[in-house]
């Protein structure tokens, strides 16, 4: 799909989405969530942000405001509460009977999805339809944006409920095909949509009920976060079931790249640093070097080239290939820093590296956000070997700090790191290194020419440099993503 449109006229958009960084984050999803509204303002784009009223999200709102009462919703009493936050316009749906748990949006203690997940991302996405119709006391937004499986049914709620009202405009944005919301047809009854919604072309999906299927084919535009990763879900091999519907609607499939919020990733300022720097003070890693060594109980080494991986560790990241590869990264001359959680069979082989190799593999099992920023301030380079990545985030990061990416050539990471083949090299344009293909093959050769380009010095310098003074923020993306409300609009 084309993106042309421009015009200065203010628009308001409704995000809807599981998960936004500050308050609650499994993922790159939050990242997007966090920073677009304040990235859209400037292109007159006005978001208010709907997510569930999950713990973390009603203790960030004190002061919020109840503006409407649903008594019989999905099983219990519901409440759309608005407030703001660090300048974020926030409609939360408290709804205890659905949210009111501690810990993961999606998973219960014992690592498995809620099983009410159908139930609680369908009231989410119902509640986004009200505020669509105008039907609470917030101004109806222009565009519904949906994010993920989560929130897509506000495309299906939307279009078979709206009658002879008029609607918002609905765009569905992809964060991972991977994730599809599918569960049992049993759930349909509880959806409150009328029959004729049970079929092929709304949510029927193998006999069973397809959030994201549904909204893929009814959302009035689909996007997903890189262009490469556009092309790959129309193909059979990357489209994961769903390759035929978005082949059928591909024209109202485009790619728009993610940012990363370039405050809150700022090397320059960043309170997580053990010591702050910009492309200038490039040397000053050093100090963040040392705090990662420390961290990690690495003895301190000048020299060698210090790779880290901060991802959930599961087979879409490639976690398999490092593990399989550990002893030969470490007698290529690399050093490996790991920070994640996921697969709990990734998680003992890592910590069994760890002690394998004490003075050269350092592993955190978690989620710790301060880290990973010394990380990306204080390590040489970040690997990121994914089978699919729809955009990836670690990498922009990566590009930001001076940590030069190590990448996959999929989906966003072929579209933001520039590789450091010899023309790109003798350009000065090369900004990180893409593997020839995943595999452990691919990714030895990868770090070999990583170690042999670090040794030399000058090139290293230029690789990083050309990361820390490119584009990674959101203005550019912004605008498209403005462009596309205002298209949709204008149609
Ligand atoms: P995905 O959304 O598929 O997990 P992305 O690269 O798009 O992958 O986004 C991951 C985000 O989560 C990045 O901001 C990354 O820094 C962060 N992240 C991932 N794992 C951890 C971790 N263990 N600790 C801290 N941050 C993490």
């Amino acid at each position: 799909m084309e993106i042309t449109v421009d015009d200065p006229t203010t628009l308001r958009v409704l995000s809807v989405a599981s998960e936004m960084f500050p308050l609650v984050k499994t993922g790159g999803l939050a990242d997007v969530t966090g920073a677009l509204p304040a990235a859209l303002a400037p292109q007159g784009v006005q978001v208010q942000t709907l997510l569930p009223g999950y713990p973390a999200v009603l203790q960030a709102l004190p002061q919020a405001e109840r503006i409407a009462v649903w008594p019989d919703y999905f099983g219990g009493s519901a409440r759309l509460l608005q407030g703001r936050l660090d300048g974020l316009d926030i409609l939360a749906l408290d709804a205890p009977h659905l949210y009111a748990r501690d810990g993961n949006p999606y998973l219960g203690p014992d690592g498995r999805d809620w099983p009410d997940n159908g139930e609680r991302f369908a009231a989410l996405s119902l509640a986004a339809a009200r505020i669509g119709w105008g039907d609470t006391p917030v101004p109806a937004p222009q565009v519904v944006h949906a994010h993920d499986w989560q929130a897509a049914l506000s495309a299906a709620y939307l279009h078979y409920l709206s009658h002879d009202r008029p609607r918002p405009r609905t765009v569905l944005t992809v964060h991972n095909l991977a994730f599809q919301g599918r569960f049992d047809r049993r759930l349909f009854g509880l959806l409150g949509l009328p029959a004729q919604a049970y079929t092929s072309e709304g949510l029927e999906y193998h006999g069973d009920v397809g959030f994201l299927k549904a909204g893929l084919l009814l959302a009035d535009a689909i996007t997903t976060v890189s262009p490469s990763y556009a092309d790959e879900i129309r193909t059979p091999h990357g489209g994961m079931g769903l390759d035929g519907i978005l082949r059928w609607r591909a024209e109202a499939v485009s790619g728009i790249v993610n940012g990363i919020d370039t405050e809150v990733w700022n090397p320059a300022t960043d309170a997580h640093l053990a010591r702050c720097y910009s492309a200038a003070t490039v040397a000053d890693r050093i100090h963040n070097r040392r705090a990662v060594e420390s961290h990690f109980g690495l003895p301190p080494d000048d020299n060698s080239l210090l790779l880290c991986v901060i991802s959930r560790l599961t087979d879409q990241k490639g976690i398999d290939l490092v593990i399989d590869a550990l002893d030969q990264l470490v007698h290529a001359g690399a050093l490996l820093v790991v920070l994640g959680s996921g697969d709990r069979a990734f998680e003992s082989q890592l910590k069994a590296a760890a002690l394998h190799h004490p003075a050269k593999v350092g592993v955190q099992i978690g989620y710790d956000e301060p880290l990973s920023h010394l990380m990306q301030g204080g390590c040489d380079a970040i690997l990121v070997p994914s089978r699919f990545e729809p955009c990836g985030l670690t990498q922009l990061c990566g590009l930001r700090y001076g940590c030069v990416p190590i990448v996959a050539r999929v989906g966003g990471l072929a579209d933001t790191v520039i590789d450091a083949n010899d023309a790109a090299l003798r350009a000065g344009v090369a900004t990180g290194l893409q593997l020839t293909s995943v595999s452990h093959e691919g990714l030895m050769a990868a770090v070999r020419k990583a170690v042999h380009l670090h040794a030399e010095g000058a090139p290293w310098q230029r690789l990083q440099q050309a990361g820390m003074t490119g584009d990674v923020g959101w203005s550019v993306s912004a605008a498209r993503y403005a462009a596309l409300y205002r298209q949709l609009l204008a149609a």
